[in-house]
C-alpha cells in the first residue's frame, strides 16, 4: 500500500499560515479570522463548565470502564445487602435452570448422556456452560464493538478514485453529486479522528489482509474453547474444596468481594508478570530468573516462555479481536491460569482457617471477576484512546515488546512498579491527545459562539501521519 502522506497542511503549519495571512489580510476578512476562534477556545478551555463536561469521561479513562463497572455492581451490593434483594440474582438462576432444562431435554443432550443426574453433583451448567458462554459473548462482543474504528482505516486519497470511478456510474450520475461528497466528507473526517485517536503510528496487518485476518479469528476461536477447557478444570478444583456451588442464591457479604478481586488481582499479576518478563528477555540477555535458577535452567525457561510469547507480539499494532492471539501454551500460562488460580487458592485458605461461610469464593462473585478479566484483556488491545478507554499501558508493552526499552509487564502494575519496569511514555502520549481532544472541543464551542466557521486544519485538528507498516517484529525470531 502507498505511503504516501496526506496533502494537508500540519497543524503548526497551518496555523502560522493562517497568522501570516492574517497579518496581510487582516483589513480584507478580519471578521473571519480562525485566529478568532483560537483565542476564543483557550479562554472556553478555562470555563468551568467546560471542564465539568470533561470530567466524567476522564474519570471513566483515568479509573478504567471495567472498575468503574465493577464498582457499581459494588454499590448495588451494598443496597441489596441493607434493604433486601432486587431479585436479579435469584431471577437469573431460575432462568437458567429453565435454560438447563430445555438443553438437557434436547435429543443431542440425551444422546450425548447431558441429562444424567450422575452429572449433578458437578453443577457443570453453571461451573461451565454459564461461565464458557458468557466470556465468550464478552470477548466478541467488545472486540466487534472496538473494530468500528477499523472501518475508517483506509487513507481518503485511496477512496478518492473510488468515488471518481462512482460518478462515472448510471447511478454515480442520477444520485445527486453533493450526497456523494457529504459521504465522502464524513468518511474523511471520520479517518481523521480514528487517526488521532490511533496510538500506534502503524496499523494491524489483519485490517489489511484477510489471510491474516482469517488466521487471527481461527487462533482466537481455538483459544476461547481451550479456555472452556481450562474452566472445567478450574472448577473440578474448586469442587475439592469447600466452594459452594448449590446454596448460591445468598449474597456474599458486602465487603468481601471488594478483598477478594484485590487479592485475585494481586495473585493475577504476580503470575503474569514474571513469566511474561521473563519471556520479554532476549536471547543471551540477563533477566530477574537468571538471579535466582542455575544458568542452565534459566536459559531453557526463557526460551520456552520466549518462544510461548512470541506469537502474540507477532504484530506490534494493536487490534481487539487479536487479545487473544496467542499459543496455546501462552493462552493457558499467561491468560487463564494467573485469572483462574485466585478463586481457588483464597477458597483454600478460608476452608483452612474456618472461614469458608463468609470468605469462601461465591459463585456471583467468580463470575464478576472473569467476566472483567476477559473484558480487560480486550479493552487493553484495541489500539485507540476513546472519551472512556485509554489502553496506553499495554499499548505501550507491544510497541516496544524485545527492545532493550520494553515496559509494563504486568496486569495490576503492583510488579512494574516495585520492579521498576513501568513505562510512561503512554502517560505522556495521554495528556497530548486528551490536550487535543480538548482543544478541537473548545474550537468546536468557540466556532458557534463567533458564528466563524473553522477552518480544515482547525476541524481536523491532527496531522495524518506516515502509515509505517511493522507488521513482524523481527526481535522476537532472534
Ligand atoms: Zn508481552
Ligand atoms: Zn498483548
Amino acid at each position: 500500500m502507498s505511503t504516501t502522506a496526506r496533502n494537508r497542511k500540519p497543524i503548526a503549519k497551518a496555523e502560522s499560515s493562517s497568522n501570516s495571512s492574517h497579518s496581510s489580510d487582516s483589513d480584507a476578512d478580519s471578521t473571519n479570522d480562525p485566529q478568532i476562534n483560537e483565542r476564543l477556545a483557550k479562554e472556553i478551555q478555562k470555563e468551568f463548565w467546560f471542564r465539568l463536561r470533561q470530567l466524567p469521561s476522564k474519570i471513566t479513562r483515568s479509573v478504567g470502564p471495567v472498575a468503574l463497572c465493577l464498582l457499581y455492581l459494588w454499590s448495588v451490593l451494598i443496597y441489596t445487602n441493607r434493604y433486601g434483594p432486587l431479585g436479579y440474582w435469584s431471577a437469573f438462576i431460575s432462568r437458567s435452570t429453565e435454560y438447563r432444562r430445555q438443553f438437557t431435554d434436547t435429543p443431542l443432550a440425551r444422546k450425548l448422556g447431558l441429562d444424567s443426574p450422575a452429572l449433578n453433583p458437578y453443577s457443570l451448567w453453571r461451573g461451565v456452560v454459564v461461565i464458557s458462554l458468557s466470556t465468550s459473548f464478552t470477548y466478541i462482543s467488545i472486540a466487534f464493538l472496538a473494530l468500528r474504528h477499523e472501518l475508517f482505516h483506509w487513507k481518503p486519497e485511496m477512496l478518492e478514485e473510488y468515488l471518481l470511478r462512482a460518478k462515472a456510474t448510471f447511478l454515480g450520475r442520477v444520485v445527486p453529486q453533493s450526497w456523494l461528497h457529504t459521504v465522502f466528507n464524513i468518511y474523511e473526517s471520520k479517518h481523521a479522528k480514528r487517526t488521532r485517536d490511533r496510538i500506534q503510528n502503524r496499523d494491524h496487518r489483519a485490517t489489511d489482509d484477510h489471510h491474516e485476518l482469517a488466521q487471527v479469528l481461527r487462533t482466537v476461536l481455538r483459544n476461547l474453547l481451550v479456555s472452556t477447557l481450562v474452566v472445567l478444570v478450574m472448577w473440578l478444583a474448586l469442587l475439592q474444596t469447600g466452594f459452594d456451588s448449590h446454596d448460591i442464591v445468598k449474597m456474599p457479604r458486602s465487603y468481601v468481594p471488594p478483598v477478594q478481586i484485590l487479592t485475585w488481582h494481586l495473585i493475577g499479576d504476580t503470575f503474569y508478570y514474571f513469566p511474561h518478563c521473563i519471556a520479554h528477555t532476549p536471547r543471551g540477555g540477563k533477566g530477574i530468573h537468571h538471579k535466582v535458577l542455575p544458568h542452565f535452567l534459566a536459559e531453557q525457561l526463557g526460551g520456552f516462555l520466549r518462544n510461548a510469547h512470541k506469537k502474540h507480539h507477532r504484530g506490534k499494532a494493536n487490534l481487539a479481536i487479536a487479545a487473544w492471539y496467542c499459543s496455546v501454551t501462552e493462552q493457558i500460562l499467561f491468560n487463564l491460569f494467573p485469572t483462574m488460580l485466585g478463586p481457588v487458592v483464597t477458597q483454600i485458605i478460608a476452608d483452612k482457617t474456618g472461614y469458608a461461610n463468609i470468605w469462601g469464593t461465591h459463585i456471583i462473585t467468580l463470575y464478576i471477576w472473569l467476566l472483567a478479566g476477559t473484558a480487560t484483556s480486550v479493552l487493553a488491545h484495541t489500539g485507540f484512546r476513546t472519551s472512556w478507554n485509554d489502553p496506553g499501558k499495554h499499548d505501550e508493552h507491544h510497541e516496544y515488546a524485545f527492545g532493550s526499552n520494553a515496559v509494563n509487564f504486568g496486569t495490576a502494575g503492583f510488579w512494574d512498579t516495585v520492579l521498576g519496569t513501568k513505562g510512561t511514555k503512554y502517560i505522556t502520549g495521554a495528556k497530548e491527545w486528551r490536550a487535543q481532544r480538548e482543544r478541537q472541543a473548545a474550537l468546536r464551542i468557540a466556532s458557534q459562539r463567533s458564528g466563524i466557521p473553522l477552518t480544515r486544519a482547525q476541524e481536523l485538528v491532527v496531522e495524518q501521519p506516515m502509515v509505517d507498516y511493522e507488521w513482524i517484529d523481527t526481535r522476537v525470531e532472534d
